[in-house]
């Protein structure tokens, strides 16, 4: 086992990443210096954080291929608090703005908690019905289901862009059609695909985009819902009332610091695009392939539409909760998480057809832009070693949660 790698080693980039330096020295002099409201256009402090918010709300919609506007920066822009703001204020607020269509909502099964939940309140609450649409064993819905299940009041269609666990992508073009051919909005939260895949909401047919500054080197709680303007012009009831910032979407002083850090995080994802899903590619599928030696690995998703820097793999025959304790100086995710009623297996992977106590045995590895080869290196020699020496152990694979 090499020596000399700092550990603990940060393999959970989907979780958070670290806020990237730039974005750092970027943000500071808005916290001290330049502190005014954005709003307050009367006087020097409000007009500079108003350019600063207004060069954020460019940067962002390059990265997303939105049009810019030089004067009051990109129109479909909204900051939020985050990705979870984002996919509330797009469900709620088109749903609410589209009763007079009906109140039908679609959705798949492994959604992040921030769909799912937002879709079920509004089953449970608001008189909305709701399909929940199944995936295959790669974590892939099929477009024909997402045809199948719009009827004439239908109001939004709510797929991810890329999968939070496995990675697995949308086919977002064909699924964009079906929607568009038949009327229906299509919101994406593509919080895990932002700074990762190439995305071109000029081309995309998508209505209402969701992201997150934090899983692409910048700051928590902030993050941003594209709006399309234009074919078709998308409403929205907002869902927080107060001042009427962001033209009326999401009232509330805005975070000046946090939006300085998504607009310069967005600047350098979008500028080493390929470079780093490149790079992040070549180290996950050298990880992947070493662990592999250890026999009997299985990889959870879709390998041929996966997003570049995630793994979930599942190990036959090892308790979850032993191999990551025996991984105690690896950051990673396992496919499960003991509760108050013991062992809840990931419902994505459940969902995917992979049984109970696999989906307790997976753990995801996700790589990022400080990860080196090294890092790699010794996880993945060292899981390997782990599983091999827990398979000579182990005589029961009983799940459970121990203390
Ligand atoms: C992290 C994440 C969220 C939540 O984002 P926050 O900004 O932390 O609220 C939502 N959806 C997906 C797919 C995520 O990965």
């Amino acid at each position: 086992m090499p020596f000399g790698v700092k550990r603990p080693i940060y393999l959970d980039h989907c979780a958070t990443t670290p806020v990237d330096e730039r974005v750092f020295e970027a943000m500071r002099p808005y916290f001290t210096e330049v502190f005014g409201n954005a709003a307050s256009s009367s006087h020097a402090f409000g007009q500079e954080a108003a350019a600063a918010v207004l060069r954020a709300r460019n940067q962002v919609a390059a990265l997303l291929g939105v049009e810019q506007d030089a004067r009051t920066g990109a129109r479909e822009i909204v900051f939020t608090s985050g990705a979870t703001e984002a996919n509330n204020l797009a469900i709620k607020g088109a749903a609410a703005a589209s009763t007079g269509k009906g109140k039908h909502l679609i959705t798949q099964v492994t959604e992040h908690k921030a769909v799912l939940e937002t879709c079920q309140y509004l089953r449970d609450h608001q008189g909305y019905e709701l399909t929940v649409l199944p995936v295959d064993r790669q974590g892939r819905v099929r477009p024909g289901d997402v045809k199948d299940a719009i009827r004439p009041d239908t109001v939004l269609v709510s797929l991810m862009w890329a999968n939070n666990e496995t990675g697995t992508l949308l086919p977002i073009r064909e699924v964009g059609a079906i929607c568009r051919e038949h009327g229906v909005l299509l919101h994406t939260d593509a919080t895990q695909a932002v700074g990762k895949v190439l995305i071109d909401l000029a081309a995309d047919p998508v209505d209402l985009l969701s992201l997150s500054a934090h899983k692409f080197y910048g700051p928590k709680g902030v993050g941003a819902l594209f709006v399309r303007r234009r074919d078709p012009h998308v409403r929205l009831v907002p869902q927080f009332h107060g001042g009427g910032h962001e033209r009326g979407f999401r009232s509330g002083t805005l975070n000046v610091p946090g939006i300085v850090g998504l607009g310069v995080a967005a600047d350098i994802c979008r500028e080493h695009l390929s470079d780093e899903t490149a790079r992040t590619a070549s180290l996950r599928d050298r990880l992947e392939q070493t662990i592999q030696q250890a026999g009997g690995v299985a990889i959870n998703g879709d390998p041929a539409g996966r997003l570049p820097n995630v793994c979930n793999l599942s190990f036959a025959g090892i308790r979850g909760d032993k191999l990551v304790a025996a991984l105690d100086d690896v950051a990673l995710s396992t496919g499960s998480a003991c509760n108050s009623a013991g062992v809840e297996a990931s419902h994505v992977l459940r969902a995917m057809g992979i049984d109970a106590q696999l989906a307790a045995q997976s753990i995801r590895l996700s790589v990022g832009r400080s990860t080196t080869i090294e890092q790699v290196d010794y996880v993945a020699d060292k899981i390997v070693q782990v599983v091999t020496d827990l398979r000579e152990q182990q005589t029961s694979y009983a799940v459970a949660c121990t203390a």
